[in-house]
């Protein structure tokens, strides 16, 4: 599949990994928008938020754990997870992810 981060996950394509376990892997994300931003993506190809179903339950929470494991280690005490659905959303890469951002003060901004 043309996808980049299948390619990422696959070690096809270099990244900054920071974790990887049997269903999710984390990098650093090439383009930070915070002193910490961590991208975390499922290893199976799911495209969006909006194709996720209850059956991933398990999955997201477990993004969701990483993340707090990984924001303390990243030694963060703020944090904010985020994930872009659609091109309107700014999604640019169609692989689910969840991107993990701190270290400076992050606007509270909901649109
Ligand atoms: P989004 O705009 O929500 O789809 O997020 C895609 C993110 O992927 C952006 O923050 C990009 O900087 C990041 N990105 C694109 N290519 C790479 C890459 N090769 N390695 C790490 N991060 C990447
Ligand atoms: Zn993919």
């Amino acid at each position: 599949m043309d996808c980049l981060f299948c390619k990422i996950i696959a070690g096809d394509i270099p990244s900054a990994k920071v974790y990887e376990d049997d269903t999710i892997y984390a990098f650093r994300d090439i383009n930070p928008q915070a002193p910490t931003h961590i991208l975390i993506v499922p290893k199976k190809h799911i495209a969006c938020a909006a194709d996720l179903t209850e059956a991933d339950g398990a999955t997201v929470g477990h993004i969701f754990a990483v993340a707090a494991e990984l924001a303390r280690a990243e030694g963060l005490s703020s944090y904010r997870v985020v994930t872009n659905s659609g091109a309107d959303a700014g999604q640019t890469v169609q692989h689910l992810h969840f991107h993990l951002l701190g270290g400076r003060k992050l606007a509270v901004e909901m649109a």
